[in-house]
């Protein structure tokens, strides 16, 4: 076998690279930045070129061990062909492939397949072996499109500014705020910035990501314009004295979660929309199928569901237990892991 479990993460033996490692190894292959998969402590990280920038932004002190690959370029180790492909996920996201001997891994990362200006698009790669991830891999989640979403968050902002009240939109604060901030009609309001959201907003700019003009809402400054603007922030945000600042506002979240009755309650907001930045259950079968793989490995989300699926449809499929955990209703992915000794 290409690739096999280890207790650190996924591990390509002939090569001796780690994909998304959990716990400290010598080299680390990482699919994108969020904090369940890019982690502290590895001695070199093989990034994308895209994404070599909000990588460095979360590693902090360990930015200098971070070299980046463009999107498709090969590098061979030990006679082992790897690349990484755009998954459509975040800036700078990717799936691996790797071929040893004609045959072919390739390893999702997160992924989505619909719509988003902010990163680029989802590639399919051919592969005999795919482990995809399945955050929302159950029949009811079935994402809305990204335009009707987005005229939904519009319509709910226009409504609070008409109402003299601010709008609080919550989403992760790389990646899903920026893919949010991408939707917004600025003729409504202003648009202000948490500062985690306004950090990362910047970096997207740097790479040449289109995003409206924001406003980073310091702690020291308050403006009466404030009751038209909207607010994007992170949902670590929430119940702070940074939101209280704002008055009362009107909260909402933006998560795959909303989909299903009762999150929204959950997290004790007005509003929710349904937005995710992971592939939905129609999504995930069809990324699968254009893989054109034997035999596929699930891992975190449903993988109970998804295997049994894909063994109905004649894979050879499995679940593989990792610490990955996609997107969650709480702020688990949106902060970076703590570094060591701080
Ligand atoms: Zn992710």
């Amino acid at each position: 076998m290409l690739l096999r479990l280890t207790d650190r993460g996924l591990w390509c033996e002939l090569a001796d690279v780690y994909i998304d490692p959990w716990a400290p190894v010598d080299r680390a292959v990482i699919t994108h930045a969020h904090a369940d998969h890019l982690r502290w402590g590895h001695g070199h990280y093989l990034v994308t070129e895209a994404g070599v920038e909000v990588s460095r932004q979360r590693l902090g002190s360990y930015a200098s061990r971070v070299e980046s690959v463009p999107y498709g370029r090969v590098t061979t180790i030990n006679g082992v062909q790897i690349s990484l492909h755009p998954a459509g996920h975040i800036l700078g996201s990717a799936r691996l492939r790797g071929e040893y001997r004609g045959e072919v891994w390739a390893v999702s990362g997160d992924y989505k397949t619909d719509a988003d200006s902010t990163c680029a698009p989802w590639e399919p790669v051919r592969c005999h072996t795919f482990i995809t991830e399945c955050t929302f891999g159950l029949p009811i989640y079935r994402w809305p499109s990204q335009q009707q979403v987005f005229a939904e968050i519009n319509a709910w902002w226009r409504e609070n500014a008409d109402a003299g009240r601010t709008s609080m939109l919550y989403g992760y604060a790389l990646g899903k705020a920026q893919r949010l901030l991408s939707g917004l009609d600025e003729s409504i309001g202003p648009i202000l910035t948490h500062g985690a959201v306004e950090t990362m907003t910047a970096l997207y700019r740097q790479a040449g990501v289109r995003m409206p003009h924001t406003t980073y809402a310091t702690v020291d400054q308050r403006e009466p314009a404030w009751s038209r603007a909207i607010v994007v922030a992170p949902p670590s945000a929430d119940g702070t004295t940074w939101v209280r600042r704002f008055g009362k506002p009107a909260a909402a979240f933006a998560s795959g979660w909303m989909q299903v009755r009762g999150a929204r309650r959950r997290r004790g907001v007005d509003r929710g929309f349904t937005l995710s930045d992971h592939v939905d259950w129609p999504q995930l079968q069809s990324a699968i199928a254009a893989t054109g793989a034997e035999r596929v490995w699930a891992t975190h989300g449903f993988t109970g569901p998804v295997v049994r699926w894909l063994r109905e449809q004649g894979y050879d499929a499995d679940a593989v237990e990792t610490r990955f955990e996609g997107e969650r209703d709480d702020t688990a992915v949106d902060e970076a892991s703590v570094e060591p000794g701080s």
